[in-house]
């Protein structure tokens, strides 16, 4: 007697077809036939995530076929399957219509032969089923598919199908939540977002900015400051808080205008400014304001 995989069978079947598709998309770009490779990968891959979905929610019983009303060890077909999840909820990260193009390419790769030539509707389709089940996982049960980078952005953040996939997924979360998108500093994409709308492993909440074509991400209350930038006026200005140079400085950059000048830390107050509005200078140290200075010179030493 056959019987349903636990949701650890499906985590581990989801992820590694994920990430088949992952690296499978980084090769359609040299050749196009890799493409429906990377579909096929993405739309299995989103299948399972499915029925993980219900079973580690304990509603697997929701998806099982029924003889006589009495639940089977199969699932039911994986458009119905779709059909559910989409009636239950009032939005999601992923757009219906597209995972049923995903579903109807998927088909016909396999029983037609077809979409075997260059589709960039496919393509963008194959990225964002990825990040729909990245950005599902993360907000229902707090995982995440793709994780931080450090210092090298992730293989895929030059992938110009990676890239038009990244930005229709940007556009279609700004339609959800009222929210700002900047250019990142690292790649120079823009699709920067604020943590409260996008994670990543190892980037997780609302302190950090994230950018979801390189995942080069940012904690602006620990690793570095934003600042109203002294030339465009954004709050834009990216300050690397972490490393201090000579004379309390600081670098930093905008991330709307581009203006890269350094920034001091108040010696007394120890708030961010930019050196060029005015500053104070004593015994060598510098200062934010006359007040901090005189402040400072009334400290016992
Ligand atoms: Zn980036
Ligand atoms: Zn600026
Ligand atoms: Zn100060």
């Amino acid at each position: 007697m056959k019987s349903l995989p636990n949701w650890m069978q499906l985590k581990d079947g989801f992820i590694d077809f994920a990430e088949l598709a992952m690296e499978l998309i980084g090769r359609s770009e040299d050749d196009p036939k890799y493409l429906k490779f990377a579909a096929v990968n993405a739309q299995v891959a989103l299948e399972l995530f499915l029925k993980y979905y219900y079973s580690k929610n304990g509603k697997v019983v929701e998806i099982q076929k029924k003889k006589n009303g009495i639940p089977q060890e199969e699932f039911i077909e994986h458009s119905q399957i779709l059909n559910h999840y989409y009636a239950e909820r009032k939005w999601s990260y992923g757009v219906k219509r597209e995972l049923v193009f995903m579903m109807e390419a998927r088909n016909s790769i396999l029983h037609r032969a077809q979409q075997t030539g260059w589709s960039s509707e496919l393509a963008t389709s194959v990225v964002r089923t990825l990040f729909f089940i990245h950005s599902t996982w993360y907000s229902d049960f707090g995982n995440c598919l793709f994780e931080r980078s450090y210092g090298k952005p992730q293989p895929l953040s030059r992938n110009k199908v990676w890239q038009t996939g990244v930005d229709s997924f940007v556009h279609q979360l700004s339609d959800l939540h009222d929210m700002e998108i900047r250019t990142c500093l690292t790649c120079k994409h823009q699709a920067v977002v604020a943590g409260e709308f996008f994670g990543l492993e190892g980037a997780e909440g609302d302190e950090y900015l994230v950018c979801l074509n390189c995942f080069d991400s940012i904690d602006i209350e620990h690793e570095a400051r934003l600042l109203d930038c002294h030339k465009c006026g954004e709050k834009a200005y990216l300050i690397d808080a972490f490393n201090e140079q000579e004379h309390q400085l600081y670098v930093g950059k905008c991330s709307e205008c581009g203006e890269d000048s350094w920034v001091r830390a108040c010696a007394n107050c120890e708030i961010f400014f930019h050196p060029e509005e005015g500053e104070s200078e004593l015994y060598g140290k510098y200062f934010c304001s006359t007040d901090c200075s005189d402040m400072f010179k009334e400290k016992p030493m």
